[in-house]
Order: structure tokens, then C-alpha cells, then sequence
């Protein structure tokens, strides 16, 4: 590493998650001296994801829910580049990304989220959904609403996780078809834990269970084992028709890091010290559901995400000023806001259950403030 003083640093950026939009935020208010800053992204815009299951169902627009990052990085004087980093060289601190050439870095953070557990189930890279990528899942989406709007015949939609993200997504679905659209559909949530929202307690679970059967929404429990064009085959043997399927299971790891030889755990995520560091190289940051934080497992959410922002950031001046890094410590309890298709949401926390419309305002509320930070 380049001293503070010296000629100038080049602190890389990969992935415009939750928390590098912190980052960037906090660099905003303190500018890195000396330090050439880029993120590289493959889309120019990030969603937040607390609102994602409000954009499905029309309650919000896109933009209400997407951070700007081209934008964003023009007013912190950040270079953004749109690609896809393929491959990191650890030995000589180079980048390979998709369709430009590579970039040399001092400082590497790693921030890229994660994608749908697909691994083991035949078919499911051709055929369905994943709801990550947010952006090629929303295209997909919006498509085949326009493409089946108008039809008659009744249409199987399927969502294959029973996780609070996999059931708030069919149930903006649900929403979505029945209020905008004369479109006729079924609905089946596939889950293969022995309840559905396993991390949440069973007032929660009875409420959603309630709530899925008094809109005539089938839960199948078992494991997909294969997927084909228009028929999911379930580990049990049986099979299921379907017109659009969605991959909403556990959060899995994409595969480049491993496989440039950073130090990841046995499912692909970086393993990461209480500094956000990678274990075996300290020039690498990585945050996010990409990280596996070696001091606590965290479960893969955003508000740790988020809230890593604030430690990698100064972590990061840290780094360049030879100052003492901080840990990242997490909450023991998180609370959950979760939406219910229409303008209601529940909340959830250890033991605690409460529901009703004000919940859906409240969270509301939070969510516009949180993107109030990235609109200049
Ligand atoms: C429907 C749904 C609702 C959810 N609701 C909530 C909620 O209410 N609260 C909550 O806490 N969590 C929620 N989650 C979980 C939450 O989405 C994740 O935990 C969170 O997005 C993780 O943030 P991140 O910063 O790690 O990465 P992300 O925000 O996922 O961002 C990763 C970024 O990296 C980019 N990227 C990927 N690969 C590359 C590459 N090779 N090169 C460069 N860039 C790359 C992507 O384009 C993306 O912009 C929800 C998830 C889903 C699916």
C-alpha cells in the first residue's frame, strides 16, 4: 500500500450493494485524500430491497426504489464503471471484469450480494426466475405480465422458497394480478423447511399461514429436484404444472471469489475478521450477504448490510491512514417488517408479533427516508 502522502491510492469498489452506497455516502461527508476512488457494477441502478416487494405489487415506482449509482458516484467524484468483475489476480492486485480492461487496485472491497441457492436442482440455471439479480428479475417479470395480461386462460404462478423474501415476492404477486390485471391465476408457495419463515417465531408463522390459505394459496411442502420448460419435479416424485417460476431459496454465493483464491467458507462466501477483512488478504474488504463474518453468523439481511456501511468505511480511511481499524459488532436482534402484498405489514422480533396497516406506513416511512440519503 501506497503511504497516505505518497503518489496517488486506488481504492476499488465491487458491487453497488447496501452497504458500498453507505460507503459512498459516508466518503461523501469525508472525502479520501490522494485516493482514486472506482465502483464497478453491472447496472446502473441498485435496489433497495426493503421496498422491492412494494415495487412488485405497483406500490411504488421504480425509481422510488432504486439508488442511482451512476449518479451517486458523479456527486462523491467516484469513477463508475459498468461491468462485471469475472476474476480478482490477489498476486498482482488486478481486476478482470466482462468487456473492458482490467483495473489495478491498492484497496479492494467486495460488496455483491447474493443469488438463490439453485445449486443441485437440474434445470433451475435455464428455466424459472431468480429473484437476484433484482434488475433481470424484474425485466422477466415485467415481461410476461405484458406478454399474459390480456389472456384468458388461468395461468400457475410458483415461488419455490418459503423465506420472508420468497413469500412477501408472491404475495406483491398475488397483489399485483389481482388489482391491475384480468388476469386469472393459482398460486403455490413451494417450501422445503419443515415451516415456513423458519427464522421467525410462530405467531408470525400462524399469521402468514392464516393469511396464504385465506387467498386460496397453496403450500406444498418438499424439494425441487429438477425443473423443466413448464413442470417442476419435486424430490417426493410428484410434479407441478407452472407458467412462471420464481427461485426464492437461500441465499447462495456467486463463484469468482473462491475461485481466485480468496479464503471463502464451504458454500463460496469470503470469510471476513471482525474488521470486515478477508481472513488471508488485508487489502480486501467485503460486507454483505457475500461475506461470511467469521466472529458471529449473521443471516443474510440487509439491515447488517447497511449497517456494516458505517465500520467499512472507516475501515477503509483507516487502511489508508494507518490508523487503528474497528470491529463490526452486530445486534444480537433484528426487527423484520414484513409486507403482506396490500399496504399492511407485520412485525416481527424475537417473540414479538404485531400487524395492521399502520405497520405498512411505518415502514414506509423508514424505507423513504433511508433513499432520501442518495438523492442529491
Ligand atoms: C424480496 C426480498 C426482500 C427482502 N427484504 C429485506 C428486508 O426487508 N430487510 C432485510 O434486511 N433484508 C431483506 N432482504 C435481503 C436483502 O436483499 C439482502 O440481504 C441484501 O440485499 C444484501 O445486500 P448486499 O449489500 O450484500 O448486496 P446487494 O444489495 O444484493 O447488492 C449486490 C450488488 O452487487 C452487484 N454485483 C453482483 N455481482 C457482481 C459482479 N460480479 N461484479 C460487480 N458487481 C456485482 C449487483 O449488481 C448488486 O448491485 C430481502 C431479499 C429479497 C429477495
Amino acid at each position: 500500500m501506497k503511504t497516505y502522502l505518497s503518489s496517488k491510492n486506488h481504492l476499488c469498489l465491487i458491487g453497488g450493494g447496501h452497504t458500498h452506497v453507505m460507503v459512498i455516502r459516508q466518503l461523501l461527508a469525508k472525502p479520501l485524500r490522494n485516493t482514486d476512488i472506482t465502483l464497478i457494477s453491472p447496472d446502473a441502478h441498485t435496489a433497495y430491497s426493503g421496498m422491492l416487494p412494494g415495487l412488485i405489487a405497483g406500490h411504488y415506482s421504480f425509481e422510488e426504489c432504486h439508488i442511482n449509482l451512476h449518479r451517486l458516484c458523479q456527486w462523491a467524484g467516484i469513477k463508475f464503471v459498468r461491468s462485471s468483475v469475472e476474476r480478482i489476480n490477489l498476486d498482482l492486485q488486478i481486476i478482470n471484469c466482462s468487456r473492458i480492461p482490467p483495473i489495478k487496485y491498492d484497496l479492494l472491497s467486495i460488496n455483491i450480494g447474493s443469488h438463490p441457492a439453485i445449486h443441485g436442482i437440474r434445470g433451475a440455471e435455464t428455466y424459472g426466475h431468480a429473484i437476484k439479480p433484482v434488475g433481470n428479475f424484474l425485466l422477466h417479470w415485467s415481461l410476461w405480465l405484458k406478454s399474459h395480461a390480456g389472456s384468458r386462460r388461468k395461468r400457475h404462478i410458483v415461488v419455490i422458497g418459503g423465506g420472508a423474501g420468497g413469500i412477501e415476492v408472491l404475495l406483491a404477486m398475488h397483489y399485483r394480478l389481482q388489482n391491475t390485471t384480468t388476469l386469472d391465476a393459482s398460486y403455490t408457495l413451494i417450501n422445503a423447511d419443515s415451516t415456513i419463515l423458519a427464522a421467525h417465531n410462530s405467531a408470525v408463522q400462524n399469521f402468514f399461514i392464516r393469511h396464504l390459505q385465506s387467498l386460496n394459496i397453496t403450500v406444498k411442502n418438499g424439494r425441487v429436484a429438477s425443473i423443466d420448460r413448464h413442470l417442476l419435479h419435486l424430490q417426493d416424485g410428484s410434479s407441478l404444472e407452472y407458467d412462471f417460476a420464481v427461485w426464492a431459496t437461500h441465499a447462495g454465493a456467486y463463484s469468482w471469489p473462491a475461485e481466485s483464491g480468496l479464503r471463502c467458507n464451504t458454500q463460496g462466501f469470503i470469510m471476513i475478521n471482525q474488521y470486515l477483512q478477508s481472513i488471508e488478504h488485508h487489502n480486501i474488504f467485503a460486507a454483505g450477504d457475500c461475506a461470511a463474518f467469521l466472529p458471529k453468523a449473521l443471516p443474510k439481511a440487509g439491515v447488517f448490510a447497511v449497517r456494516q456501511g458505517t465500520v467499512l468505511s472507516n475501515n477503509i480511511i483507516a487502511t489508508f491512514t494507518q490508523k487503528k481499524l474497528i470491529p463490526f459488532e452486530p445486534q444480537q436482534r433484528f426487527l423484520s417488517l414484513l409486507t403482506t402484498g396490500r399496504k399492511h405489514a407485520v412485525v416481527s422480533r424475537g417473540l414479538i408479533f404485531l400487524q395492521g396497516k399502520w405497520v405498512w406506513h411505518w415502514k414506509n416511512y423508514i424505507d423513504r427516508k433511508f433513499m432520501q440519503h442518495f438523492h442529491p
